[in-house]
Protein backbone atom coordinates (compact mmCIF):
# COMPACT_ATOMS: atom_id res chain seq x y z
CA UNK A 1 0.00 0.00 0.00
CA UNK A 2 2.50 2.50 0.76
CA UNK A 3 4.12 2.05 -2.10
CA UNK A 4 1.09 4.06 -3.86
CA UNK A 5 1.54 7.44 -1.40
CA UNK A 6 3.72 10.35 -3.03
CA UNK A 7 4.72 12.11 -1.14
CA UNK A 8 4.61 16.02 -2.03
CA UNK A 9 8.93 16.51 -2.29
CA UNK A 10 8.91 13.21 -4.31
CA UNK A 11 6.33 14.83 -7.09
CA UNK A 12 8.76 18.08 -6.91
CA UNK A 13 11.56 15.87 -7.28
CA UNK A 14 9.90 14.49 -9.86
CA UNK A 15 8.78 17.43 -11.92
CA UNK A 16 12.24 19.21 -11.62
CA UNK A 17 14.09 16.15 -12.96
CA UNK A 18 11.97 15.77 -16.19
CA UNK A 19 12.66 19.56 -16.65
CA UNK A 20 16.23 18.61 -16.60
CA UNK A 21 16.66 17.85 -20.56
CA UNK A 22 19.28 16.14 -22.76
CA UNK A 23 20.88 19.47 -23.32
CA UNK A 24 19.82 21.48 -20.50
CA UNK A 25 23.47 22.20 -19.23
CA UNK A 26 24.58 23.75 -22.29
CA UNK A 27 24.71 26.99 -22.38
CA UNK A 28 26.49 28.34 -25.59
CA UNK A 29 29.55 27.42 -27.63
CA UNK A 30 31.59 27.95 -25.05
CA UNK A 31 34.15 30.60 -27.22
CA UNK A 32 36.12 33.71 -26.39
CA UNK A 33 35.63 37.28 -27.67
CA UNK A 34 38.28 35.85 -30.44
CA UNK A 35 35.48 32.85 -31.15
CA UNK A 36 38.58 30.64 -29.79
CA UNK A 37 36.93 27.75 -28.14
CA UNK A 38 37.69 27.42 -24.35
CA UNK A 39 38.15 23.71 -23.17
CA UNK A 40 35.35 23.58 -21.17
CA UNK A 41 32.80 26.49 -20.78
CA UNK A 42 29.19 27.34 -20.67
CA UNK A 43 28.58 23.07 -20.25
CA UNK A 44 30.37 22.20 -23.44
CA UNK A 45 33.80 19.93 -23.29
CA UNK A 46 36.28 18.90 -26.32
CA UNK A 47 35.15 19.04 -29.91
CA UNK A 48 37.14 22.25 -29.73
CA UNK A 49 37.34 22.43 -33.87
CA UNK A 50 33.96 21.78 -34.30
CA UNK A 51 32.78 24.24 -32.06
CA UNK A 52 35.12 26.99 -33.44
CA UNK A 53 33.51 26.35 -36.80
CA UNK A 54 30.53 26.84 -35.62
CA UNK A 55 31.17 30.02 -33.36
CA UNK A 56 32.09 31.28 -37.13
CA UNK A 57 29.08 30.20 -38.65
CA UNK A 58 26.97 31.95 -35.81
CA UNK A 59 28.90 35.05 -36.19
CA UNK A 60 27.97 35.53 -39.60
CA UNK A 61 24.30 34.68 -39.22
CA UNK A 62 24.12 37.26 -36.74
CA UNK A 63 25.90 39.80 -38.53
CA UNK A 64 23.08 39.19 -40.78
CA UNK A 65 25.65 38.35 -43.84
CA UNK A 66 24.54 34.87 -44.89
CA UNK A 67 21.27 33.20 -45.54
CA UNK A 68 20.43 30.34 -47.91
CA UNK A 69 23.45 28.39 -46.59
CA UNK A 70 23.29 24.97 -45.65
CA UNK A 71 25.89 23.18 -43.02
CA UNK A 72 26.51 19.62 -42.35
CA UNK A 73 27.52 18.31 -38.47
CA UNK A 74 28.57 14.91 -39.11
CA UNK A 75 30.01 12.65 -36.67
CA UNK A 76 29.94 9.36 -35.02
CA UNK A 77 26.64 8.80 -32.53
CA UNK A 78 26.33 10.83 -29.55
CA UNK A 79 29.92 13.39 -30.39
CA UNK A 80 27.72 16.44 -29.78
CA UNK A 81 25.86 17.46 -32.59
CA UNK A 82 22.86 18.30 -31.62
CA UNK A 83 24.69 19.58 -28.54
CA UNK A 84 26.63 21.77 -30.58
CA UNK A 85 23.51 22.87 -32.25
CA UNK A 86 21.66 24.00 -29.19
CA UNK A 87 25.32 25.86 -28.49
CA UNK A 88 24.09 28.07 -31.95
CA UNK A 89 20.63 28.40 -31.00
CA UNK A 90 22.40 30.00 -27.37
CA UNK A 91 24.78 32.56 -28.87
CA UNK A 92 21.45 33.61 -31.66
CA UNK A 93 19.60 35.38 -29.28
CA UNK A 94 16.36 35.48 -28.82
CA UNK A 95 14.86 37.26 -32.06
CA UNK A 96 16.39 35.37 -33.97
CA UNK A 97 14.27 32.45 -35.03
CA UNK A 98 15.65 28.63 -34.59
CA UNK A 99 14.02 25.89 -35.80
CA UNK A 100 14.55 22.42 -34.83
CA UNK A 101 13.24 19.19 -36.73
CA UNK A 102 14.01 15.76 -36.62
CA UNK A 103 13.70 14.56 -40.49
CA UNK A 104 11.44 11.66 -39.17
CA UNK A 105 8.93 14.17 -38.09
CA UNK A 106 8.05 15.19 -41.41
CA UNK A 107 6.64 12.40 -43.09
CA UNK A 108 3.31 12.44 -41.48
CA UNK A 109 -0.31 11.90 -42.60
CA UNK A 110 -1.43 15.11 -42.27
CA UNK A 111 0.47 16.95 -44.72
CA UNK A 112 2.93 16.77 -47.81
CA UNK A 113 6.52 16.08 -47.08
CA UNK A 114 7.45 19.26 -48.79
CA UNK A 115 4.74 21.09 -47.10
CA UNK A 116 6.17 20.13 -43.66
CA UNK A 117 9.34 21.48 -44.78
CA UNK A 118 7.95 24.77 -46.26
CA UNK A 119 6.37 25.06 -42.94
CA UNK A 120 9.75 24.59 -40.56
CA UNK A 121 11.40 26.85 -43.82
CA UNK A 122 9.00 29.79 -42.72
CA UNK A 123 9.27 29.33 -39.19
CA UNK A 124 12.68 30.06 -39.51
CA UNK A 125 12.57 32.88 -41.17
CA UNK A 126 11.86 36.29 -38.46
CA UNK A 127 10.18 39.35 -39.82
CA UNK A 128 11.35 42.22 -37.73
CA UNK A 129 8.53 44.32 -37.51
CA UNK A 130 8.91 48.32 -36.30
CA UNK A 131 5.84 49.50 -35.16
CA UNK A 132 5.26 53.52 -34.02
CA UNK A 133 3.38 52.07 -30.60
CA UNK A 134 0.06 53.68 -29.14
CA UNK A 135 0.99 55.10 -26.10
CA UNK A 136 -0.73 54.60 -23.30
CA UNK A 137 -1.27 56.29 -20.18
CA UNK A 138 0.55 56.11 -17.01
CA UNK A 139 2.74 54.25 -19.17
CA UNK A 140 6.87 55.19 -19.18
CA UNK A 141 7.84 56.35 -22.30
CA UNK A 142 11.42 56.41 -23.74
CA UNK A 143 12.01 59.52 -25.91
CA UNK A 144 15.18 59.71 -27.67
CA UNK A 145 17.13 63.37 -28.01
CA UNK A 146 19.78 64.31 -30.28
CA UNK A 147 22.26 66.85 -28.45
CA UNK A 148 22.47 69.40 -31.04
CA UNK A 149 26.36 70.84 -29.73
CA UNK A 150 27.57 67.15 -29.64
CA UNK A 151 25.93 65.32 -32.29
CA UNK A 152 25.64 62.49 -29.80
CA UNK A 153 22.18 61.35 -28.62
CA UNK A 154 20.54 60.52 -25.14
CA UNK A 155 17.51 59.08 -23.55
CA UNK A 156 14.94 60.96 -21.80
CA UNK A 157 12.27 59.24 -19.95
CA UNK A 158 8.81 60.71 -19.59
CA UNK A 159 5.68 59.09 -17.51
CA UNK A 160 3.20 59.76 -19.76
CA UNK A 161 -0.19 61.30 -18.52
CA UNK A 162 -1.98 61.49 -21.51
CA UNK A 163 -2.15 59.79 -24.48
CA UNK A 164 -2.03 62.65 -27.20
CA UNK A 165 0.76 62.36 -29.40
CA UNK A 166 0.84 66.10 -30.52
CA UNK A 167 0.70 66.95 -26.03
CA UNK A 168 4.00 64.98 -25.72
CA UNK A 169 5.77 66.14 -28.54
CA UNK A 170 4.87 69.58 -27.46
CA UNK A 171 5.68 68.74 -23.70
CA UNK A 172 9.44 67.42 -25.30
CA UNK A 173 9.80 70.37 -27.49
CA UNK A 174 9.44 72.74 -24.45
CA UNK A 175 11.24 71.09 -21.76
CA UNK A 176 14.10 71.81 -24.53
CA UNK A 177 13.18 75.57 -25.13
CA UNK A 178 13.17 75.69 -21.45
CA UNK A 179 16.58 73.80 -20.72
CA UNK A 180 18.48 76.94 -22.08
CA UNK A 181 16.48 79.62 -20.19
CA UNK A 182 15.95 78.09 -16.93
CA UNK A 183 19.49 76.76 -17.49
CA UNK A 184 18.69 73.19 -16.31
CA UNK A 185 21.68 70.82 -16.37
CA UNK A 186 21.16 67.91 -18.42
CA UNK A 187 20.87 64.86 -16.30
CA UNK A 188 18.64 66.91 -14.13
CA UNK A 189 15.43 65.78 -12.79
CA UNK A 190 12.48 68.31 -14.00
CA UNK A 191 8.77 68.34 -14.66
CA UNK A 192 6.58 69.87 -16.94
CA UNK A 193 3.21 70.53 -15.90
CA UNK A 194 0.89 69.54 -18.58
CA UNK A 195 -1.50 72.23 -18.53
CA UNK A 196 0.48 75.54 -18.41
CA UNK A 197 3.69 73.94 -19.80
CA UNK A 198 5.47 75.38 -16.45
CA UNK A 199 9.12 73.36 -15.83
CA UNK A 200 9.74 73.33 -12.40
CA UNK A 201 13.63 71.99 -11.44
CA UNK A 202 13.47 69.24 -9.07
CA UNK A 203 18.01 69.30 -9.25
CA UNK A 204 19.22 65.38 -9.01
CA UNK A 205 17.21 63.86 -6.56
CA UNK A 206 14.89 61.36 -7.25
CA UNK A 207 13.10 61.17 -4.22
CA UNK A 208 11.75 64.92 -4.38
CA UNK A 209 10.73 63.97 -8.23
CA UNK A 210 9.09 61.10 -6.96
CA UNK A 211 7.47 63.33 -4.25
CA UNK A 212 6.14 66.16 -7.15
CA UNK A 213 5.04 62.73 -8.30
CA UNK A 214 2.39 61.97 -5.38
CA UNK A 215 1.53 65.51 -5.40
CA UNK A 216 0.07 64.70 -8.60
CA UNK A 217 1.92 66.63 -11.26
CA UNK A 218 0.75 65.82 -15.06
CA UNK A 219 4.21 65.50 -16.47
CA UNK A 220 7.47 64.31 -15.19
CA UNK A 221 11.25 64.14 -17.27
CA UNK A 222 13.66 62.32 -15.89
CA UNK A 223 17.70 63.13 -16.44
CA UNK A 224 16.52 65.30 -19.49
CA UNK A 225 19.30 66.04 -22.08
CA UNK A 226 19.66 68.96 -24.03
CA UNK A 227 18.62 69.17 -27.66
CA UNK A 228 15.88 68.51 -30.53
CA UNK A 229 12.98 66.35 -29.51
CA UNK A 230 13.67 62.95 -32.34
CA UNK A 231 11.00 60.37 -32.10
CA UNK A 232 8.15 59.19 -30.61
CA UNK A 233 8.38 55.33 -28.68
CA UNK A 234 8.98 53.08 -31.18
CA UNK A 235 8.10 49.00 -30.69
CA UNK A 236 9.94 46.16 -32.54
CA UNK A 237 8.38 42.98 -32.56
CA UNK A 238 9.98 39.89 -34.39
CA UNK A 239 7.42 37.05 -35.69
CA UNK A 240 8.23 34.18 -38.06
CA UNK A 241 6.45 34.51 -41.59
CA UNK A 242 4.87 31.16 -40.89
CA UNK A 243 2.96 32.88 -37.86
CA UNK A 244 2.17 35.16 -40.41
CA UNK A 245 1.10 32.79 -42.56
CA UNK A 246 -1.35 30.82 -40.04
CA UNK A 247 -3.02 34.29 -38.96
CA UNK A 248 -3.86 35.48 -42.34
CA UNK A 249 -4.78 31.56 -43.34
CA UNK A 250 -8.33 32.25 -43.68
CA UNK A 251 -9.18 28.19 -42.97
CA UNK A 252 -7.05 27.97 -39.85
CA UNK A 253 -7.13 31.47 -37.79
CA UNK A 254 -4.61 32.21 -35.62
CA UNK A 255 -5.67 29.44 -33.17
CA UNK A 256 -4.32 26.99 -34.97
CA UNK A 257 -0.68 28.61 -33.60
CA UNK A 258 -1.68 27.48 -30.13
CA UNK A 259 -3.14 24.02 -31.21
CA UNK A 260 -0.23 23.38 -33.58
CA UNK A 261 -3.23 21.94 -36.05
CA UNK A 262 -2.16 24.28 -38.70
CA UNK A 263 -2.70 21.64 -41.69
CA UNK A 264 -1.72 23.14 -45.30
CA UNK A 265 -1.31 26.60 -46.51
CA UNK A 266 -2.27 27.56 -49.49
CA UNK A 267 0.32 28.37 -51.73
CA UNK A 268 -1.70 31.84 -52.58
CA UNK A 269 -1.82 33.08 -48.82
CA UNK A 270 2.10 32.86 -48.84
CA UNK A 271 2.58 34.63 -52.29
CA UNK A 272 0.17 37.30 -50.65
CA UNK A 273 1.86 37.19 -47.20
CA UNK A 274 5.59 37.69 -49.09
CA UNK A 275 4.25 40.37 -51.32
CA UNK A 276 2.95 42.35 -48.24
CA UNK A 277 6.56 41.69 -46.54
CA UNK A 278 8.64 42.93 -49.15
CA UNK A 279 6.19 45.60 -48.88
CA UNK A 280 7.38 46.06 -45.51
CA UNK A 281 10.66 46.48 -45.86
CA UNK A 282 11.00 48.72 -48.98
CA UNK A 283 8.98 50.97 -46.67
CA UNK A 284 11.25 50.41 -43.88
CA UNK A 285 8.84 49.15 -41.64
CA UNK A 286 9.87 45.40 -41.83
CA UNK A 287 13.05 43.49 -42.28
CA UNK A 288 13.98 40.16 -42.87
CA UNK A 289 15.84 38.10 -39.74
CA UNK A 290 17.65 35.17 -41.74
CA UNK A 291 17.01 32.22 -38.53
CA UNK A 292 18.53 28.82 -38.48
CA UNK A 293 16.61 25.64 -39.20
CA UNK A 294 17.94 22.56 -37.70
CA UNK A 295 17.40 19.37 -39.24
CA UNK A 296 17.94 16.38 -37.40
CA UNK A 297 18.80 12.92 -38.88
CA UNK A 298 19.03 14.50 -42.05
CA UNK A 299 19.46 11.01 -43.69
CA UNK A 300 16.21 9.94 -42.84
CA UNK A 301 15.00 12.50 -45.93
CA UNK A 302 14.31 11.00 -49.21
CA UNK A 303 15.25 12.09 -52.86
CA UNK A 304 12.22 14.37 -53.32
CA UNK A 305 13.18 16.34 -50.07
CA UNK A 306 16.24 16.90 -51.20
CA UNK A 307 16.02 18.28 -54.37
CA UNK A 308 13.27 20.63 -52.53
CA UNK A 309 15.82 21.56 -50.28
CA UNK A 310 18.38 22.83 -53.33
CA UNK A 311 15.39 24.77 -54.79
CA UNK A 312 14.56 26.05 -51.22
CA UNK A 313 17.92 27.30 -50.17
CA UNK A 314 18.25 29.29 -52.93
CA UNK A 315 15.28 31.64 -52.17
CA UNK A 316 16.51 35.38 -51.00
CA UNK A 317 14.29 34.41 -47.65
CA UNK A 318 15.80 31.19 -46.94
CA UNK A 319 17.31 30.65 -43.42
CA UNK A 320 20.65 28.71 -42.27
CA UNK A 321 20.41 25.01 -42.74
CA UNK A 322 22.30 23.12 -40.18
CA UNK A 323 21.83 19.40 -41.02
CA UNK A 324 23.40 16.01 -38.76
CA UNK A 325 23.97 12.93 -39.48
CA UNK A 326 25.79 9.90 -37.67
CA UNK A 327 25.58 7.37 -41.02
CA UNK A 328 28.78 7.17 -43.27
CA UNK A 329 27.83 5.69 -46.48
CA UNK A 330 24.63 4.85 -47.47
CA UNK A 331 21.69 4.27 -49.39
CA UNK A 332 19.77 7.69 -50.38
CA UNK A 333 15.68 7.40 -49.48
CA UNK A 334 13.68 6.61 -52.29
CA UNK A 335 16.66 5.41 -54.58
CA UNK A 336 18.63 2.56 -55.22
CA UNK A 337 21.72 4.78 -54.81
CA UNK A 338 24.56 4.81 -52.20
CA UNK A 339 25.87 8.18 -51.31
CA UNK A 340 28.12 9.71 -47.89
CA UNK A 341 25.65 9.95 -45.00
CA UNK A 342 22.65 9.58 -47.62
CA UNK A 343 22.54 13.04 -48.83
CA UNK A 344 22.78 13.29 -52.78
CA UNK A 345 26.31 14.60 -53.84
CA UNK A 346 24.81 17.34 -55.49
CA UNK A 347 23.27 19.04 -52.13
CA UNK A 348 27.18 17.73 -50.10
CA UNK A 349 28.39 20.45 -52.46
CA UNK A 350 26.74 22.74 -51.26
CA UNK A 351 27.03 22.21 -47.61
CA UNK A 352 29.78 23.80 -44.98
CA UNK A 353 30.92 20.56 -43.45
CA UNK A 354 31.72 20.45 -39.79
CA UNK A 355 32.71 16.78 -38.18
CA UNK A 356 32.98 15.87 -34.71
CA UNK A 357 35.04 13.20 -33.31
CA UNK A 358 34.72 10.45 -30.57
CA UNK A 359 35.82 11.52 -27.35
CA UNK A 360 38.59 10.93 -25.53
CA UNK A 361 38.45 9.33 -21.67
CA UNK A 362 39.04 12.99 -20.15
CA UNK A 363 36.51 14.43 -22.14
CA UNK A 364 34.14 11.88 -21.09
CA UNK A 365 34.72 11.88 -17.60
CA UNK A 366 34.55 15.92 -17.53
CA UNK A 367 30.86 15.94 -19.69
CA UNK A 368 29.75 13.57 -16.97
CA UNK A 369 31.23 15.21 -14.37
CA UNK A 370 29.00 18.33 -16.00
CA UNK A 371 26.16 16.17 -15.89
CA UNK A 372 25.80 15.29 -12.70
CA UNK A 373 25.76 18.78 -11.36
CA UNK A 374 23.11 19.46 -13.96
CA UNK A 375 21.06 16.56 -12.47
CA UNK A 376 22.48 17.06 -8.83
CA UNK A 377 23.81 14.18 -8.25
CA UNK A 378 26.31 13.62 -5.41
CA UNK A 379 29.01 10.22 -6.89
CA UNK A 380 32.29 9.18 -5.37
CA UNK A 381 35.06 9.50 -7.74
CA UNK A 382 35.30 5.54 -7.95
CA UNK A 383 32.19 5.17 -9.09
CA UNK A 384 32.78 8.52 -12.14
CA UNK A 385 35.99 6.33 -12.86
CA UNK A 386 33.92 3.62 -13.70
CA UNK A 387 31.05 5.22 -15.24
CA UNK A 388 33.87 7.07 -17.50
CA UNK A 389 35.04 3.56 -18.15
CA UNK A 390 31.46 2.45 -19.52
CA UNK A 391 31.35 5.01 -21.56
CA UNK A 392 34.47 4.45 -23.23
CA UNK A 393 33.39 0.80 -23.59
CA UNK A 394 29.64 1.75 -24.71
CA UNK A 395 28.20 5.13 -25.54
CA UNK A 396 28.53 8.64 -23.96
CA UNK A 397 24.85 8.62 -23.88
CA UNK A 398 24.56 5.27 -22.37
CA UNK A 399 26.74 6.32 -19.32
CA UNK A 400 25.12 9.83 -18.87
CA UNK A 401 21.57 8.04 -19.28
CA UNK A 402 22.95 5.86 -16.16
CA UNK A 403 23.36 8.80 -13.96
CA UNK A 404 19.40 9.11 -12.95
CA UNK A 405 19.16 5.79 -12.86
CA UNK A 406 22.19 5.10 -10.26
CA UNK A 407 21.19 8.04 -8.18
CA UNK A 408 17.66 6.46 -7.73
CA UNK A 409 19.07 2.92 -6.71
CA UNK A 410 21.42 5.22 -4.22
CA UNK A 411 18.51 7.30 -2.50
CA UNK A 412 17.18 3.66 -2.15
CA UNK A 413 19.85 2.42 -0.16
CA UNK A 414 19.90 6.33 1.76
CA UNK A 415 23.35 6.82 0.62
CA UNK A 416 24.46 10.21 0.47
CA UNK A 417 26.11 9.75 -2.68
CA UNK A 418 26.34 7.29 -6.00
CA UNK A 419 28.79 4.52 -5.24
CA UNK A 420 30.64 2.33 -7.25
CA UNK A 421 27.85 -0.55 -6.19
CA UNK A 422 25.23 1.12 -7.84
CA UNK A 423 26.53 2.09 -10.63
CA UNK A 424 27.49 -2.04 -11.12
CA UNK A 425 23.50 -2.43 -10.10
CA UNK A 426 22.03 -0.41 -13.32
CA UNK A 427 24.90 -1.43 -15.41
CA UNK A 428 23.42 -4.90 -14.93
CA UNK A 429 19.70 -3.56 -14.73
CA UNK A 430 19.91 -2.01 -18.23
CA UNK A 431 21.39 -3.36 -21.11
CA UNK A 432 23.94 -1.16 -23.66
CA UNK A 433 23.85 -1.45 -27.24
CA UNK A 434 26.50 -3.89 -27.56
CA UNK A 435 24.86 -6.14 -25.12
CA UNK A 436 21.21 -5.61 -26.20
CA UNK A 437 22.59 -7.21 -30.01
CA UNK A 438 24.78 -10.03 -28.18
CA UNK A 439 21.19 -10.41 -25.92
CA UNK A 440 19.29 -10.73 -29.62
CA UNK A 441 21.84 -13.00 -31.02
CA UNK A 442 22.23 -15.34 -27.89
CA UNK A 443 17.90 -15.73 -27.63
CA UNK A 444 16.83 -14.77 -31.10
CA UNK A 445 14.90 -17.94 -31.16
CA UNK A 446 12.36 -17.03 -28.64
CA UNK A 447 11.87 -13.68 -30.31
CA UNK A 448 8.33 -13.59 -32.61
CA UNK A 449 9.01 -12.83 -36.19
CA UNK A 450 12.97 -13.33 -35.92
CA UNK A 451 14.48 -12.91 -39.52
CA UNK A 452 17.60 -13.01 -38.36
CA UNK A 453 18.31 -15.83 -40.64
CA UNK A 454 16.76 -14.29 -43.27
CA UNK A 455 19.74 -11.30 -43.48
CA UNK A 456 18.71 -8.97 -40.71
CA UNK A 457 20.94 -6.24 -40.17
CA UNK A 458 22.26 -7.55 -37.00
CA UNK A 459 26.05 -6.90 -36.93
CA UNK A 460 27.99 -9.81 -36.46
P1 LIG B 1 23.36 11.19 -32.39
O1 LIG B 1 24.18 11.08 -33.64
O2 LIG B 1 23.21 9.87 -31.72
O3 LIG B 1 22.08 11.95 -32.56
P2 LIG B 1 24.72 13.53 -31.26
O4 LIG B 1 26.06 13.66 -31.90
O5 LIG B 1 23.65 14.47 -31.68
O6 LIG B 1 24.25 12.02 -31.33
P3 LIG B 1 24.32 14.58 -28.61
O7 LIG B 1 22.90 14.21 -28.45
O8 LIG B 1 24.63 16.00 -28.88
O9 LIG B 1 25.00 13.66 -29.70
O10 LIG B 1 25.18 14.12 -27.33
C1 LIG B 1 24.78 13.13 -26.40
C2 LIG B 1 24.77 13.70 -25.00
O11 LIG B 1 26.07 14.15 -24.62
C3 LIG B 1 23.86 14.90 -24.85
O12 LIG B 1 23.31 14.90 -23.55
C4 LIG B 1 24.83 16.06 -25.02
O13 LIG B 1 24.33 17.23 -24.42
C5 LIG B 1 26.09 15.55 -24.36
N1 LIG B 1 27.30 16.08 -25.02
C6 LIG B 1 27.79 15.67 -26.20
N2 LIG B 1 28.90 16.36 -26.51
C7 LIG B 1 29.12 17.23 -25.52
C8 LIG B 1 30.12 18.21 -25.27
N3 LIG B 1 31.12 18.43 -26.13
N4 LIG B 1 30.05 18.90 -24.12
C9 LIG B 1 29.06 18.69 -23.25
N5 LIG B 1 28.08 17.78 -23.43
C10 LIG B 1 28.10 17.05 -24.55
Amino acid sequence: MSGSIVTNTETKDLLRMERVGAHSHIRGLGLDDALEPRETSQGMVGQLKARKAAGVIVKMISAGKIAGRAVLIAGPPSTGKTAIAMGMAQGLGTDVPFTMLAASEIFSLEMSKTEALTQAFRRSIGVRIKEESEIIEGEVVEIQVDRSMTGSSKTGKLTVKTTDMETIYDLGNKMIDSLNKEKVMAGDVISIDKASGRITRLGRSFTRARDYDAMGSDVKFVQCPEGELQKRKEVVHTVSLHEIDVINSRSQGFLALFSGDTGEIKAEVRDQINTKVSEWREEGKAEIVPGVLFLDEVHMLDIECFSFLNRALEDDMAPVVIMATNRGITNIRGTKYKSPHGIPVDLLDRLLIISTKAYEEKEISQILTIRCQEEDVEMTDEAKDLLTKIGVETSLRYSIHLITAANLVARKRKAPAVDVQDIKRVYMLFLDEKRSVQAMKDYQDQYMFNESEGGMAIDT
